[in-house]
């Protein structure tokens, strides 16, 4: 990818955008993304809602979403039922490696045992990632680039399971990105000497990467 290009798709990066889907989502008319909450009123659950308009976002930018539910609680909380709740996917396939894939992923729910909006961890990450499937959607990728909007403020994680499957499927997954409370870290985090922001991957051999 050349330097022109990347810069032009940095340019289409709207950040009126970023911050209406931001306040949507956890300010008005959602206070929260959690399954435990319905607005009242609204017939289902602040999670759900959030789901149908990451979706709808999803969808009028051309992708198919898939749902994968999966059976969860809310933490914290021995007595709380279980929910389903859904891993959202959009698949856009590689023109040249399609069996390659680049992972975009966030979570998308906020804390279930507090009243919190969780603007920061983790409405930061998902718009950034919906704001990563827009810019791409007309731009012929060679390798396949997924995008996941997950849950890890309830139990067990959903992005747990979509590793899971990740690994039943063999999928090809060459790079990971997850964007997780995004434009909070403090300079000093950031430094290459700092390990707290070093994840392992296995590469194909199954040799640990630091990335
Ligand atoms: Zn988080």
């Amino acid at each position: 990818m050349s330097n022109n290009l990347i810069s032009g798709l940095i340019k289409l990066i709207n950040a009126n955008q970023l911050h209406q889907n931001l306040f949507n989502l956890s300010k008005d008319p959602l206070p929260y993304r959690k399954l435990n909450y319905t607005v009242p009123g609204a017939g289902k659950n602040t999670l759900y809602q959030a789901d149908d308009f990451i979706q709808k976002k999803l969808e009028s930018w051309g992708d198919i979403v898939e749902k994968e539910g999966v059976e969860v609680r809310a933490v914290n909380s021995e007595e709380s039922p279980w929910f389903t709740a859904y891993n959202l996917y959009a698949k856009k396939l590689g023109v040249v490696h399609p069996e390659e894939i680049i992972l975009f992923l966030s979570h998308k729910d906020s804390q279930s045992w507090v009243d919190s909006p969780g603007a920061y961890d983790n409405c930061a990450g998902t718009v950034s990632t919906m704001e990563i499937a827009r810019v791409l959607k007309d731009y012929p990728s060679q390798r396949s680039v997924w995008f996941l909007f997950c849950n890890e403020e309830h139990a067990p994680w959903t992005s747990v399971t979509a590793a899971q499957n990740a690994k039943l499927c063999n999928d090809d997954l060459i790079a990971i990105f997850n964007l997780d409370a995004v434009g909070g870290k403090s300079q000093q985090i950031l430094m290459p000497t700092e390990k707290r922001m070093l994840l392992c991957l296995p590469n194909r051999k199954g040799n640990a990467l630091p990335i």
